[in-house]
């Protein structure tokens, strides 16, 4: 899309610059929380892991950024039934799926087809903040709209492309973990202050869900055999 920021040189300067937005359809543009006014690239696979970790509404928007659009709750509440239905669909958990499909205190979901419909729907509705639009560039040349998305919305966009990806989880085998992951995460710390998450370059993670949970357990299984070894020669 280069061409048409290019065609800025052409504009008389009176006129703001106006650029397509999001640049690449299925880029993930960061979430703005009008709060602190900060922006914020979600970390790898939020979406599966800190938005079903938050034990509620107030810790997960302190944590993580307020929800400005209409309907916090409710849109909270059917996107993290929305990843639960993927994390245990994910991980071939057919009894899990159908009761995680649909948001608690509903009925269960009659089949899994109505449990993807419903992720399929909650997404969508979603996913009209990321509509193809013109917006104005600013002076430094950013084309990042101040009012774009909110936290929720850049998670349903991981969670779109986490379903196009296919259906492929597993689970930590850190014995207290057992988070769903799809792939390890390097470093695992908390936002910082300026609302920039830490660096989350994964690699290819066999059975742990961050490298964290690979020392722990494998720290846990040596003093498991130290005391075997220990038990055996008394
Ligand atoms: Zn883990």
């Amino acid at each position: 899309m280069h061409h048409y920021a290019s065609a800025s040189a052409t504009t008389p300067r009176f006129c703001p610059t106006l650029a397509f937005w999001p640049a690449e359809p299925g880029s993930a543009p960061r979430r703005f929380d009008p709060q602190t006014s900060t922006y914020a690239a979600l970390p790898d696979e939020f979406v599966i892991r800190e938005l079903l970790a938050a034990p509620d509404l107030d810790t997960f928007q302190r944590d993580h950024g307020h929800l400005w659009q209409d309907g916090p709750e409710l849109r909270f509440r059917h996107m993290r039934a929305s990843a639960r239905y993927w994390v245990a669909a994910a991980l071939g958990e057919e009894d899990a799926a159908l009761d995680a499909g649909v948001p608690e205190g509903w009925e269960r979901a009659s089949s899994l087809r109505s449990a993807a419909a419903h992720m399929r729907d909650t997404v969508n509705r979603e996913l009209e903040a990321f509509s193809l639009r013109l917006v104005e560039v600013s002076s430094d040349g950013a084309s990042e709209p101040a009012l774009s998305v909110d936290v929720l919305q850049v998670a349903a966009l991981q969670l779109a492309q986490l379903t196009a990806d296919g259906l492929q989880a597993r689970r930590c085998t850190n014995e207290p973990c057992g988070r769903a992951f799809v792939r390890q995460r390097s470093t695992r710390r908390k936002t910082t202050n300026s609302g920039e998450y830490a660096g989350t370059a994964h690699a290819a993670g066999v059975r742990y869900c961050s490298a964290e949970c690979g020392k722990a357990q494998q720290a846990r299984e040596r003093r498991r055999r130290q005391r075997a070894e220990k038990g055996t020669r008394a």
